[in-house]
């Protein structure tokens, strides 16, 4: 599996992107209609067996592992309908694709994450986001989904439902979603301004900085007091793109290249790790640049990793952080990616991350093949009880017992996957743990 979205193989075998899943499915379906999603599903409840559809595989954790039967969805990735800003897709379409289709019609996706590998179905199943007070998960931008359920039932679900709130970010537990109506913007262009800075210079002024800016977030060099700011804003026009050159600079030759390069030697010599990290930070240089919306926010990640990311309460933000150096300093290896810090607004989806709060994001990462488990296990001890929600596409070692307890809305979550999978077809090992049996 590439970040590029290789054509998904009818190969029993399979791993995530992050390399740290695998399995070999019983059988891979790869149905072209809703109408087929629906047979196979009812098949499979009538023989006692389980369906697991999957996206790009850009989740961390097992939530995509199928432990029967793998349905691949790339057939089902095509536009079905533009009506105003209200866009339906099928739900197997990748977010580059889905980009693209907006901007032929004057539209984008008004928030995105960092990279635009991801389907659309996987990407509001898990929870996805980018950063921005005005803005919470991708699935909150959901207005409609219509999703075969566990009986083979095709399933209409929109805000009229009391359906709603489950089925916009429901973790592949409810069925599978073949068609995804999104609220989308008129396309805009983003001024991105992006510049180191001394740490306690960012922390100082983050309340302001959160609320000025639309899009915000920073990065923590571990071993150093350095990071690096980012400010995406809306601007009238795009009078300023990155030329070609800087463009392959940033994005290809240091973000990838060099800093794959830097990764791999620090896996052979751990102890030149720090001196790594305070020089990237220093080598950091400030630049502003304007482009469509989807290209400034989404960038190319060729370096494989693994990733734990937990949301937590705003105001926890600089209590967490601040036990990090803490933690790394204690490790008997060196971490070797900097820490992502993000920003988002409350919404009203019951396995939202923002469920009812402002969020900080905090993203611990390590590169693939290097441990991590100690690091990751650390900074959840640190997490969970400020209240914080892991990211579920993203490594964390947490239970039914536990997330009940970080999700308002968790029993009623549970309460639907009853009502719309009761013989758990769509269960697998992950959401055993996570939502029970
Ligand atoms: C390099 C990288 C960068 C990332 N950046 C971000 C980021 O900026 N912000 C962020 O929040 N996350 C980020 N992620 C995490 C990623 O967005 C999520 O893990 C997302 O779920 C991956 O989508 P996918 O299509 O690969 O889904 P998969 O990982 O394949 O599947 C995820 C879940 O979706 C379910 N699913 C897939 N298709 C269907 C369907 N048709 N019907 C029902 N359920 C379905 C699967 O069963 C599974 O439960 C990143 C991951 C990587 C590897």
């Amino acid at each position: 599996m590439t970040s590029d979205n290789a054509a998904p193989v009818a190969s029993p075998r399979w791993r995530n992107w992050g390399g740290n899943q695998h399995s070999v499915a019983a059988d891979v379906l790869m149905p072209g209609s809703a109408d087929e999603v629906a047979a196979l599903v009812k098949e499979a409840a009538a023989a006692g067996r389980r369906v697991k559809a999957v996206g790009s595989g850009h989740s961390f954790t097992s939530i995509a592992v199928a432990d029967d039967q793998r349905m691949l969805l790339h057939r089902l990735a095509g536009l079905v309908a533009v009506d105003g800003d209200l866009v339906t897709v099928q739900a197997g379409m990748p977010l580059h694709r889905l980009n693209a289709v907006l901007a032929e019609h004057g539209l984008a996706m008004p928030n995105l994450g960092d990279i635009d590998r991801q389907t659309v179905a996987g990407a509001i199943s898990t929870g996805t986001h980018g950063s921005g007070q005005a803005y919470s998960t991708l699935a909150s931008g959901v207005e409609a989904v219509t999703l075969v359920t566990g009986s083979g039932e095709v399933l209409h679900v929109d805000s009229s439902s009391e359906l709603f709130p489950a089925a916009r970010l429901g973790l592949g537990a409810l069925g599978v979603l073949v068609e995804v109506t999104l609220r989308c913007v008129p396309a805009f262009v983003l001024l991105a301004d992006e510049r180191p800075m001394p740490l306690r210079e960012v922390l100082a002024g983050l309340d302001e900085q959160i609320a000025t800016n639309d899009h915000l977030e920073f990065y923590w060099y571990p071993y150093t007091d350095r990071a690096q700011l980012k400010r995406n804003n809306k601007v009238p026009a795009s009078d300023r793109p990155l030329s070609p050159f800087r463009s392959w600079l940033d994005e290809e030759f240091l973000s990838n290249t060099v800093f794959q390069g830097a990764c791999k030697l620090g896996q052979k010599l751990p102890a030149i790790v720090p001196t790594v990290s305070a020089v990237a930070a220093r080598a950091l240089t400030a630049r502003t640049y304007t482009d469509r919306s989807d290209r400034v926010f989404c960038t190319s990640r060729r370096v494989h990793f693994v990733e734990m990311e937990y949301e937590i309460p705003r105001e926890c933000l600089s209590e967490a952080l601040s036990a990090l150096p803490r933690i790394i300093e204690k490790l008997p290896f060196k971490v070797q990616f900097p820490v992502e810090v993000r920003f988002t607004g409350p919404d009203d989806i019951w396995l939202s991350h923002g469920y009812g709060r402002d969020s900080a994001y905090i993203a611990v990462h390590q590169f693939s093949g290097s441990p991590y488990e100690p690091y990751f296990q650390a900074f959840e001890t640190v997490c969970e009880p400020l209240g914080g929600r892991p990211h579920w596409g993203k490594l964390h070692y947490r239970n039914a017992d536990s997330l009940r307890r970080a999700y308002p809305r968790f029993d009623d979550f549970v309460a639907v996957r009853d009502r719309l999978d009761p013989n758990r077809v769509f269960a697998n090992p992950y959401l055993d743990r996570v939502l029970g049996a």
